[in-house]
């Protein structure tokens, strides 16, 4: 799918659960329009003294609910139309889990893989120093995504900081705890994902040892999805990063995947004949090979439009787990619906980050922060009864866990946007 598309395709999946509520139109017709959009230009110093221009983006989709909140992205792809889509899930997403915010998303266009730790300092500053007046901690509340992390949202705060010449540290979220992070929001959207699996497993009865998981993806969310299930007792049968997907009928050890990975930077280091090959004993497969897998579970964790139309009838999983945002498109989706594969959208799946986000900048704020184990009980309560709530609604309409988690979205947004009067409040006066 182009990307042109995939606005349209996430817009298809909002309409398609319109008719199980009783909104107004005038719910559609706000969130089918992006609140605002900023491109800017950063120029950066390079080491090599030359100047070059970067493109960065930051899309505010709608703020009903709440500031808006959502990560930011580093990746050579990144376009407007990406972000835009990305910001739509994200006030879904919000509305899902019931946090107070609306839906955002920023990114550059760049490969961070190639600029120097000076480079990626300098250009993370200099977005900042662009979007300064567009994010704040009551407008617009950034977070790490895809090639970001916590020394770069380090840097963010830090930046933003000297701009205001204040302290703001609920500015950005996914920080260095040292800065104001929040204990537990480096393994937060993995967790998340892990007590809806552990909810499904009372309802479908799953066995941990006999299920056999799949992960697209290896950085932040696939790593922790693939280490908190192998410490439960699931057998992780195949990982991948961009480079390629190792696989072992056996099952694979992630936190031995990690540590060569980390040594030799990509899995592709693991696809060798030195000793930690005889370790992880594993059979190079492609990223598409993963995909097709006869696994029970499987856990796409990279990037979007993964599953398409091309792929959805090859997939055997019967539990996909959206991990990644947008992994499968709306397409795919009708196909597996078809084949009765039950797909736990994003929108609900990989909540877990923007939740301890809501936390890390409760606790700012407040300025009192809370225990590891109090995190994750949160934590597992707000999944869990999102999980719950979504299922509800699937179960009774006979719909999809996706569609059922927009019915609950728009629900809420709805209920937002009656407040506030709509059309049948104004003619009945
Ligand atoms: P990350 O940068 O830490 O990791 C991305 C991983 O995907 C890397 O291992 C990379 O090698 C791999 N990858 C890239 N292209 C690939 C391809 N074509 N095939 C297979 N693997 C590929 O990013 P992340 O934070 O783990 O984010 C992954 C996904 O999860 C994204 O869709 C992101 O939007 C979503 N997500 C992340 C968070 C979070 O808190 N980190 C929260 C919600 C959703």
């Amino acid at each position: 799918m182009s990307q042109n598309n995939i606005l349209t395709s996430a817009i298809k999946q909002m309409e398609k659960a319109r008719e199980f509520t009783d909104i107004s139109h005038e719910v559609i017709d706000r969130l089918e329009h992006t609140k605002n959009i900023l491109e800017v230009s950063i120029p950066v110093r390079m080491d090599d003294g030359s100047l070059k221009i970067f493109t960065g983006m930051r899309v505010r989709h709608n703020d009903l609910r709440g500031p808006t909140k959502g990560g930011i992205r580093y990746h050579p792809e990144v376009n407007l139309n990406e972000i835009k889509t990305l910001a739509f899930l994200m006030t879904f997403k919000c509305a899902v889990l019931n946090l107070p915010f609306g839906g955002a998303k920023g990114g550059i266009i760049v490969n961070p893989k190639e600029l120097s730790r000076f480079e990626l300092e300098r250009l993370s500053r200099g977005y900042i120093e662009m979007i300064s007046d567009f994010i704040g901690p009551d407008t617009d509340i950034p977070a790490p995504d895809v090639y970001t992390n916590e020394m770069i949202m380090g840097w963010m705060a830090s930046e933003y900081n000297i701009i205001k010449r204040q302290k703001y540290p609920a500015v950005i979220t996914g920080k260095p705890l040292s800065l104001g992070g929040s204990l537990g929001r480096d393994t937060a959207t993995a967790r998340g994902a892990f007590y809806i699996i552990e909810e499904l497993k009372k309802l479908k009865k799953i066995n941990p040892e006999k299920t056999k998981v799949a992960v697209q993806g290896f950085g932040n969310a696939g790593f922790h999805i693939a280490a908190l299930l192998f410490d439960a007792g699931y057998k992780i049968v195949a990982v991948s990063d961009s480079q390629g997907a190792i696989y072992s009928e056996k099952g694979l050890n992630p936190y031995h995947v990690k540590k060569f990975k980390d040594e030799h930077k990509a899995l592709k280091a693991v696809y060798c004949e030195e000793s930690v090959c005889d370790i992880l004993e594993h059979k190079s497969i492609t990223n598409a090979e993963l995909l097709e897998l006869d696994v029970d579970i499987l856990i796409p964790a990279a990037l979007e439009n993964q599953i398409t139309k091309e792929n959805a009838s090859t997939i055997k999983a019967p539990i996909v787990v959206e991990l990644a945002n947008g992994p499968v498109t709306d397409e795919a989706d009708d196909i597996l619906e078809k084949k009765n594969i039950l797909v736990i959208p994003d929108i609900l799946a990989n909540a877990g980050g923007v939740t301890v986000s809501y936390f890390e900048g409760v606790q700012n704020k407040s300025r009192y922060y809370w225990p590891l184990k109090e995190i994750h009980e949160k934590l597992s309560e707000k999944m869990k009864s999102s999980f719950h709530d979504v299922y509800k609604i699937h179960e009774k309409n006979k719909i999809t866990m996706r569609t059922a988690a927009y019915v609950l979205a728009l629900k809420r947004i709805g209920d937002a946007v009656k407040s506030l009067g709509t059309k049948e409040y104004y003619i009945a006066a």
